[in-house]
């Protein structure tokens, strides 16, 4: 098995890594300054347009979409994104100036694959264009959300509409003044079999009856300009249209959603913390303590050797996953799918640990994208399901595998 990328993708790798350099990276600390000052909540700041811009224009837009979803993707495989998503990542909001950030990379998967010619006309292809943002809305307060099926969110029929009413948190994307629509999954069918009770429907964010009850802060931050909310729905009515493969349809819609998603949000991880490799790197080379570099240090070597092994073979597994994905699809790559979501996240935050450490107290200011990197991979333990819920699923399947 080779990884080694085509010359097509090493150009497209080249191609981007100079927008890195010329674009992203002499703006990174200006983005942060702008988004953390609180006179600026769910703002972008001036100069972002002009990024996506020139993204777009450079032909670096969208590439997440895998070539199945043709003619909304630009062609590449699962394999071949994996390189270029972990150099976008490197600079964790660099990946929304390409078309290519979470929420919006898997809600615009569901809407190639199941929306209506309608519903891509409305919101798939000024998402795709980059013009809005979207949110999806499942987990609720007041059940265990890692569990899907506990969604009790009622969307009930009413002649040609839907009615939804509940409550809804931690939804990312939603305080952004550019978010218009939310795919929002709830219980259409209580009677039926557990795993067909939920669907999935459109709801446009200026609908009467849904309102932002609060942002809620992750470590102390509201991740503007994105932000994550706490919603209720109170008699939202929503045209029949809105919904989304059909009643029934929205925990399968939940699982497909998060197959290559997760794969690139692994990825995303490798790059963050190649990252603060990089940066470790550079560090201990010029800061000299007690007589000598710390990069002399033994202990301090170990750490980079430790991250550097981490690192690869996280890589490595990803690429795997990405290249399973491709040959067998998102059912024949679960297992990979569920290492890497327990394995990237884990190994992202134990190098930012270690990065954070070797930097002193700079690695804990904002002086750096450290802390940042850190606290990321730590919320996104639980964030898109919990460590635990996949480590259960890989371990049954693991045990079956074995049994036959
Ligand atoms: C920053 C952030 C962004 C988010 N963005 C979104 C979003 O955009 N949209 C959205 O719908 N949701 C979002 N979420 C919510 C996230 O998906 C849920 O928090 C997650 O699914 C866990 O649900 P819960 O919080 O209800 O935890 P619970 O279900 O109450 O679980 C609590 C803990 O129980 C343990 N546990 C659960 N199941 C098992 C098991 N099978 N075996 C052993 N232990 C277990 C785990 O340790 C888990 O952390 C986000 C969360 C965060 C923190």
């Amino acid at each position: 098995m080779s990884f080694t990328p085509s010359d097509t993708v090493l150009a497209m790798r080249a191609r981007l890594e100079r927008f890195m350099d010329e674009h992203i990276y002499p703006v990174e600390r200006a983005y942060y300054e702008f988004v953390e000052d609180q006179n600026n909540l769910w703002k972008y700041p001036p100069f972002f347009e002009d990024l996506k811009s020139k993204a777009k224009e450079a032909g670096i837009w969208n590439w997440f979409l895998p070539r199945e979803y043709e003619p909304w993707s630009p062609g590449l495989s699962n394999l071949e994104f994996a390189p270029l998503m972990e150099v976008m990542a490197k600079v964790f909001w660099a990946q929304e100036v390409f078309n290519c950030s979470a929420p919006d990379r898997g809600n615009m998967e569901v809407l190639a694959k199941y929306g209506t010619p309608a519903q891509q006309e409305q919101w798939l292809k000024p998402l795709l264009n980059g013009e809005i943002r979207s949110a999806y809305a499942m987990t609720e307060p007041q059940v265990a959300s890692s569990d899907a099926t506990n969604m009790e969110l009622a969307i009930v029929r009413d002649g040609d509409h839907y009615v939804l009413n509940g409550r809804k948190w931690w939804i990312t994307g939603v305080l952004s003044e550019r978010c218009q629509v939310m795919l929002v999954m709830g219980r259409s069918n209580p009677e039926a079999e557990r795993h067909s009770q939920h669907s999935t429907i459109l709801v446009p964010i200026d609908t009467p009856g849904f309102r932002i009850v609060r942002p809620l802060k992750a470590f102390g931050s509201y991740h503007s300009p994105g932000g994550e909310g706490e919603l209720v729905f109170e008699d939202v009515r929503v045209p029949r249209e809105n919904l989304i493969l059909g009643e029934g349809r929205g925990f399968e819609i939940a699982q497909g959603r998060l197959g290559p998603g997760r794969f690139q949000y692994a990825m995303m991880f490798v790059g963050m913390a190649q990252r603060c490799l990089d940066l470790m790197c550079q560090r201990v080379g010029d800061r000299v303590a007690f007589g000598e570099p710390l990069s002399k240090k033994t202990s301090i070597q170990h750490e980079i050797a430790r991250s550097r092994c981490d690192i690869e073979q996280c890589r490595l597994l990803v690429l795997a996953a990405a290249d399973k994905m491709d040959r067998e699809g998102p059912k024949g790559a679960r297992d990979f799918i569920s290492m890497v979501k327990i394995v990237a996240p884990q190994m992202c935050q134990t190098v930012a640990d270690r990065a954070t450490q070797a930097f002193g107290g700079k690695g804990v200011s904002q002086d750096t994208p450290i802390q940042h990197v850190f606290l990321t991979s730590r919320f996104c333990r639980i964030a898109d399901g919990p460590d635990e819920v996949h480590m259960s699923q890989l371990g049954r399947w693991t045990q079956r595998d074995a049994k036959k």
